[in-house]
């Protein structure tokens, strides 16, 4: 869970960093399941330490499968601001998953001394095509509500959880199957205070669905709807990584400090010691010394750090690793590992329109067929319900490559023109 650090800040009377600092109170979010469900942490650390075990036997076999997480976004609203476009949805989804395949365009910003550390996770986030009874779905549900908001004060996190309560916010899909992630209203008493939380994966061998830990209904992701997608007109200036250091707490990792000083480990063996989080993008902070091998600074450019999250890009092998071993151990349900594309025909196409289809590695050529240098060409792709999800401005040349799939998957229906008309349309099949 993140949360400003706006009490402190009040306290000293220095509301004007208010806007540019975050922070996580994961705990508190812990210590309101454990006074739901009496053992919860018990639990929490048991499976923790369990995928902790397993990830450093197993996860090397796995580490070349790309996993693929279907999302259901529920956007919980009491007024049109809350109501956020569905654009801001999508490209909050190319954030989540340009982090976690390391496809981001700021790991430059990521320090020489960070560089082997650093991982692609191999998850991707797709939005889903089907409701939990087979219906075709964008991946988006919207729902009015009349709380105002789901912050409350003093802060309880047993009303922002409220959200996911179908009578006062939006019911969870299956969590076993999709990844929920509700995006309402978190703020308190006016003050964006709160600006996300996730539940941890817990499970084990004596864990069944029959006893009171069984919370199947909470299992996910809320955030503060200002801190979603890039360009939000409500932002609060934090960047778009609250989303991404959140889905980190839902696979199961901690905060890189281990919430606590120098003697407490997050147990990942790659991100140095921290006695703190780490506060702004100041790299040459190094607040402990290493037990063993050289000395690192602390590592801000971590998406599980309180540093500015424009200095926030990477996860480390050990991260990786954690959250994999999560997802095929307790999360299974959530994932389709990625099926071996068809073969590849390196089409030549003699009129317009796209190779290959379906598409591969998120990338798709477009062939225009007699190109008229000064006309304009466009495409648009559409999902089934006829919305339109992105539009790509096309050069006035006869073959060019455009890229943007990550996050998509299933039968969508393209349409190219130009200038303004219509020249040809078609389904295309992107990861099936
Ligand atoms: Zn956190």
């Amino acid at each position: 869970m993140r949360i400003l650090l706006l009490f402190s800040f009040i306290a000293l009377g220095n509301s004007g960093h208010l806007m540019a600092q975050s922070l996580c109170g994961q705990t508190a979010y812990l210590t309101y399941l454990e006074m739901l469900y009496p053992g919860f942490n018990e639990m929490a650390e048991n499976t923790f330490f369990t995928a902790l075990r397993e990830s450093k036997i197993k996860t090397k076999k796995r580490q070349d499968t790309v996993f693929k997480v279907n999302v259901v976004f529920h956007i919980v609203y009491n007024n049109a601001q809350q109501n956020i476009d569905d654009s801001l949805v999508y490209s909050q989804l190319r954030v989540i998953n340009d982090a976690f395949r390391r496809t981001n365009a700021d790991t430059i910003n990521t320090r020489d001394i960070f560089k082997p550390f650093a991982a692609d996770a191999g998850i991707e986030f797709v939005m889903a095509t089907q409701d939990p009874d087979g219906n075709p779905s964008n991946g988006i549900i919207r729902k009015e509500t009349f709380r105002g908001t789901f912050g409350s004060n003093p802060t309880s996190l047993s009303a922002a959880d409220l959200v996911k309560n179908g009578n006062v916010g939006s019911a969870p899909w299956d969590t076993d199957k999709y990844l929920n992630i509700w995006i309402c209203d978190l703020s308190i008493s006016g003050v964006d205070a709160l600006l996300g939380y996730a539940y941890p994966p817990t499970g084990s061998a004596n864990w069944t669905g029959n006893n009171s830990f069984a919370s199947s209904e909470r299992q996910g992701v809320v955030c503060h709807y200002k801190v979603v997608g890039e360009n939000n007109p409500s932002s609060l200036a934090t960047g778009s990584k609250t989303m991404v250091h959140e889905v980190g707490h839902y696979l199961g990792l901690r905060h890189i400090w281990g919430d606590g000083g120098c003697a407490v480990d997050d147990f990942m063996d790659d991100t140095p010691l921290a006695r703190r989080a780490s506060n702004g993008c100041n790299k040459g902070v190094n607040t402990c010394n290493e037990i063993i091998g050289g000395q690192f600074p602390d590592m801000l450019e971590n998406y599980m750090d309180y540093s500015n999250e424009v200095c926030q890009n990477l996860f480390t092998n050990d991260q990786v690793a954690q959250m994999r071993t999560n997802m095929w151990m307790f999360r299974r349900g959530i994932y389709e590992e990625q099926i071996p594309l068809p073969e590849v025909i390196d089409a030549v196409l003699d009129e317009t329109g796209v190779y290959p289809n379906p598409v591969v590695e998120g990338k798709l050529t477009i062939y225009l067929n007699s190109v008229d240098a000064n006309a304009t060409y466009d495409m648009t792709l559409y999902n089934l319900l006829g919305q339109p999800i992105f539009v790509w401005n096309l050069e006035a040349v006869p073959n060019q490559q455009i890229i943007g799939f990550l996050g998509l998957q299933g039968a969508y229906i393209y349409k190219i023109r130009q200038d303004g008309e219509q020249i040809t349309t078609g389904k295309l099949l992107i990861g099936q």
